[in-house]
């Protein structure tokens, strides 16, 4: 136990001291504590000074970036205010504008109503004056007469000199025998050997003298080609011997039996390239694509038709032999004629040019002198009417009804055309669906430079020669038995006795306008033939007059 005692009491000093040193260290650490108490409320002390210096300068920066932005905000909302008030004057204003204008608009509205309306009224009224326009110039052409004659008195000419056959050689041949008194009369001065001279006078519509320029013939044709774009077919038809100036008055002067039709040329151009020009310049003021034209141009030499337009395979163009048929409607018509589709007259000369080439050079044609056929150019114009707009083109009763008879009839005759490849109007098949709604009516110029009508004796002549003179004379005569039919009213006409006669049928006779244009040369050594020319006309001025007498009709002398 004492031992224990011991053990226990050391044990006890040993915790003693133990206990001493960790009081020892308590004691330090409470001083550390407390100072670092102290340290720590110091800083607690300075942290806090520093947070309110920094609040405090917080705050005032706030305070002043408030009251910047406050009186930025406020300056914004002033300038916004200020802005909107001067976009809602400017909104206001384009309304206002807006409004104005609309009102304008609206009485712009109803000025091209109103425009709109009298354009109408005008646009039928110009309808109703070309109706009217047209009858009265169909009128004025019937009262002039739907044949009617000219007579043109040219010049004397160097070759007027030679003094001929004629076994009278103490007249003086060149001097002049035939004048014209006034626009209307003609005297010619008939003497005869043993006999006083006596002055036999002739009326036509309109006279020529010698001076009178080509020009003043072409502008008594024009009104005629008003009628033909009117829907009436025109004849014109120079007559007279050779020589006096039918050529020259149809053509122009000939230069190898090439047209002349050099600028420099252009005043002496004669009827036909005049009235072309004539008809391209009418078709220009109608609307466009309602007309176009066609052109054939044949020779009827000795009874028989050449086409002088018709090409071979290779394309050169020769004179084909043709016939003239009556169709069923009783139209004269030339199957597998040549017909070219000219744009303007100088693709018209062109094309008549060639033809009248082939006319001097072709071999079957051999005849020395051009005055010993027939030469007709025909312009074909086709005039296109839509739909029902038919009787307002021709309002004129008559022709309007006879139109459309036609127009209905010409119709397959069109649409064989577009389908042919030698037409030269090409349509497509839309063309053609176009085509079921419209109307076609054909209308037809026919220019004809008839063979000289000079009375040749048939004593002496034979073979070719005698041939050529027997179908001139021929075929003459069939022209003054139509005109003579004509004259006298007769329900038989006889234009199938001649191939001429056949082919000039539609537009001799009817309500077909011809003009018969005689030429005569004025020298003594033509007397006889200016003598039968004349009364050729005085008897074909008649027709219309309905003066005539049974008389035959003056025909050339078939020989002595
Ligand atoms: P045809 O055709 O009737 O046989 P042409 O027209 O060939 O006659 O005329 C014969 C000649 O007379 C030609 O040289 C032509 O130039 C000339 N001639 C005809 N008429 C006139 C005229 N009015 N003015 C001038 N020369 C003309
Ligand atoms: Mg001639």
């Amino acid at each position: 136990k004492e031992e224990r005692i011991v053990v226990l009491e050391t044990e006890n000093a040993v915790l003693h001291l133990k206990l001493a040193e960790y009081q020892g260290l308590a004691g330090r650490s409470t001083n550390e504590v407390l100072q670092l108490y102290a340290a720590h409320g110091q800083q607690m002390k300075f942290q806090n000074s520093v947070v309110t210096q920094l609040h405090g300068a917080i705050k005032k920066r706030l305070k002043q970036d408030l009251k910047s932005l406050h009186s930025f905000a406020l300056e914004l909302s002033k300038d916004f205010q200020r802005q909107s008030k001067t976009c809602l004057y400017q909104v206001l204003a384009a309304v206002q504008g807006t409004q104005l204008q609309n009102e304008a608009m609206q009485m712009f509205q109803i000025k091209a109503f109103d425009l709109e309306q009298s354009l109408q009224e005008v646009t039928e009224r110009y309808e109703k004056e070309k109706q009217k326009r047209k009858a009265l110039h169909n009128s004025l052409i019937e009262l002039r007469g739907n044949i009617r004659v000219h007579c043109r008195i040219r010049p004397l000419l160097p070759f007027d000199d030679a003094a001929g056959h004629s076994p009278d050689r103490q007249r003086n041949f060149s001097e002049k025998v035939a004048h014209a008194a006034d626009d209307e009369t003609v005297v010619v001065k008939c003497s005869r050997p043993g006999h006083a001279s006596v002055n036999k006078t002739f009326q036509f519509e309109r006279v020529y003298n010698d001076l009178e320029s080509q020009d003043a013939v072409f502008a008594d044709v024009a009104p005629l080609l008003t009628s033909l774009l009117d829907g009436y077919n025109v004849c014109i038809m120079a007559y007279g011997q050779t020589g006096s100036g039918k050529t020259y008055t149809m053509l122009g002067p000939q230069l190898e039996g090439n047209l002349a039709f050099s600028i420099e040329e252009e005043s002496e151009l004669g009827i036909i390239p005049r009235a072309t020009q004539e008809v391209f310049r009418l078709i220009s003021e109608k609307p466009p694509g309602s007309y176009w034209v066609e052109v054939s141009v044949v020779e009827v030499y000795n009874n028989e038709i050449f086409d002088l337009l018709a090409k071979d395979s290779c394309g050169k163009v020769f004179g084909i032999k043709r016939d003239v048929v009556t169709t069923r409607e009783g139209k004269s018509d030339v199957p597998l004629l040549t017909h070219e589709t000219v744009e303007n007259a100088s693709e018209f000369l062109h094309l008549v040019n060639k033809g009248l080439q082939l006319r001097v050079t072709h071999p079957t044609l051999v005849h020395a002198h051009s005055s010993r056929s027939h030469l007709v150019v025909t312009l074909t114009i086709t005039t296109v009417v839509f739909g029902d707009n038919f009787g307002t083109l021709w309002e004129d009763e008559q022709t309007s009804q006879r139109l459309n008879k036609e127009a209905s009839f010409t119709f397959p005759q069109k649409m064989r055309d577009s389908k042919s490849t030698s037409s030269s109007r090409a349509s497509s098949p839309v063309q053609l669906e176009a085509t079921e709604k419209m109307k076609q009516v054909k209308t037809r110029l026919q220019l004809v430079d008839l063979a000289g009508s000079e009375c040749v004796g048939m004593s002496g002549v034979t073979g070719a020669a005698l041939r050529e003179t027997s179908f001139i004379n021929r075929s003459l005569s069939a022209l003054a038995d139509v005109l003579g039919a004509i004259a006298e009213q007769r329900a038989h006409v006889p234009y199938r006795n001649s191939k001429l006669t056949h082919l000039l049928q539609d537009s001799v006779g009817g309500d077909a306008k011809l003009l018969v244009m005689l030429c005569i040369s004025p020298g003594q050594k033509y007397l006889t033939e200016s003598m039968q020319s004349l009364g050729f006309g005085t008897r074909a001025r008649q027709v219309q007059r309905g003066q005539v007498k049974k008389k035959s009709f003056p025909v050339p002398s078939k020989g002595k």
